[in-house]
């Protein structure tokens, strides 16, 4: 292998969203967004980190296929075509992973049937990420492809944190367990925390706090996940953008046999229209905190339940571990809702946590503390990246094993 570049693709229904990094440095070349695939009004932007100066395209892409080929003559147009002796790997992200994927792995034709497999507990994202690794087979079908799987850092959990406490056989036959996700930013965050913190991974406990549209928390030991928030499918836990998080099961059975909806509307209703959206009409918490400032009980009453929820995981988190040394924040919300921070450790002051409002305003890209000098416990903000991660895992695994692309099937 002579290349050091990785193409990193996060393939969705009708999206697909990648980067292009050069792994020499760790540095961006280009990165970029097909959208609407399948509709009249699909668009490309493109934006090569060169210029910085970005390019769009608007107009039908019918599938996959033609989103990832205009993908490739835009790189191709900045002399980083796909076709380059230096692009070593291509990584897609691949969101469920099940019990037996722990570490990002070579596709071959076995690897893309067990995630085919997995489809019925993945039913929304699977599909779409193997749309994506077959289209990037058929165009570089001599390149190393890795799947980095988004539940593969939460395989480490226990079975006493990854089984629902339901009858063993039924959970067993129909594979119903807490799989967790978000789990390449959980691995980021909480690795780039201990070095922030100058120690090693292995040395420090972590609560991580993944709060974007989607939101997770994670209990970190010794770099290894103990225990997360979203199980079976990402609906629990947290308050999100438009999921509920937690809520009694029997929600449902209420809903169905008195509320009259089919478990689709069900699905939507929890998925879609509940959290934040669903408390008040809005999901972007910039919007939420300018309602609350102009005094508005609906996004305020919104506000207090998102940090009540997170609330009630750092003191689960803070039991299940014993001992911590860092709360991280991080995505969307995390890296910049200083008052979402603010409001989710106030009042723990007992359990060393603080945060100091003047490091807490600060605005910045890099890893930093908020917590006051010399607190017990350390409250940072680290922003992710998890095209960065997927990246990195996707070079180390071609670079150890000197790589060429296995035999295909299909
Ligand atoms: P995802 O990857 O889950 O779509 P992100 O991590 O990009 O989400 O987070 C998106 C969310 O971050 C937005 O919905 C919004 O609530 C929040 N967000 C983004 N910027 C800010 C900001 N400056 N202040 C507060 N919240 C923000």
């Amino acid at each position: 292998m002579t290349g050091t570049r990785v193409l990193v693709l996060n393939s969705g229904s009708s999206s697909v969203k990648y980067q292009l990094l050069d792994m020499s440095d760790s540095s961006r070349l280009a990165q970029g967004l097909v959208e609407r695939i399948g509709e009249q009004t699909s668009r490309l932007k493109h934006t090569p980190l060169a210029t910085g100066e970005s390019r769009e395209r608007s107009g039908p892409i019918h599938d996959h296929d033609a989103a990832l080929k205009a993908v490739a003559e835009e790189l191709a147009q900045d002399g980083l075509g796909l076709d380059s002796p230096e692009l070593a790997a291509i990584g897609h992200r691949v969101v469920h992973g099940g019990k037996h994927f722990t570490e990002p792995t070579v596709i071959d034709d076995a690897v893309l049937a067990e995630i085919e497999r997995l489809i019925p507990v993945a039913p929304l994202h699977n599909p779409a990420n193997l749309t994506g690794i077959r289209t990037a087979r058929a165009l570089r079908p001599d390149l190393p492809q890795v799947a980095v799987f988004d539940t593969a850092f939460h395989t480490t959990m226990p079975e006493s944190a990854a089984r629902y406490a339901i009858d063993v056989k039924t959970a067993d036959e129909h594979r119903i367990r807490r799989y967790g996700f978000h789990g390449t930013s959980h691995a980021y965050v909480s690795r780039a925390t201990a070095a922030l913190l100058g120690r090693a991974p292995e040395e420090v406990n972590v609560i991580v706090l993944h709060l974007g549209n989607g939101a997770s928390a994670s209990a970190v030991r010794g770099g290894k996940c103990v225990d997360t928030s979203m199980g079976l499918t990402p609906l629990e836990g947290l308050v999100m953008g438009t999921r509920s998080g937690d809520a009694d099961p029997a929600v449902i059975f209420h809903l169905a046999r008195v509320g009259g909806m089919s478990i689709d509307e069900i699905d939507t209703l929890l998925n879609k229209k509940s959290g934040l959206i669903g408390l008040c009409g809005d999901n972007d918490m910039r919007e939420i905190r300018r309602r609350v400032d102009e005094g508005d009980e609906q996004a305020k009453l919104a506000f207090d339940i998102y940090i009540h929820r997170l609330k009630k995981y750092i003191g689960a988190y803070y039991a299940v571990l014993g001992r911590v040394d860092a709360v991280v924040f991080t995505a969307g919300v995390g890296e910049n809702a200083a008052p979402v921070r603010a409001a989710a450790v106030a009042d723990l002051e007992t359990l060393g946590l603080a945060v100091d409002d003047e490091l807490n305003a600060v605005r910045g890209d890099e890893p930093r503390l908020i917590s006051p000098a010399g607190a017990r416990v350390k409250v940072a903000v680290v922003p992710t990246d998890e095209e960065l991660e997927i990246a990195t895992q996707t070079y180390a695994l071609v670079e150890s094993n000197g790589y060429a692309a296995p035999p295909q099937g299909n």
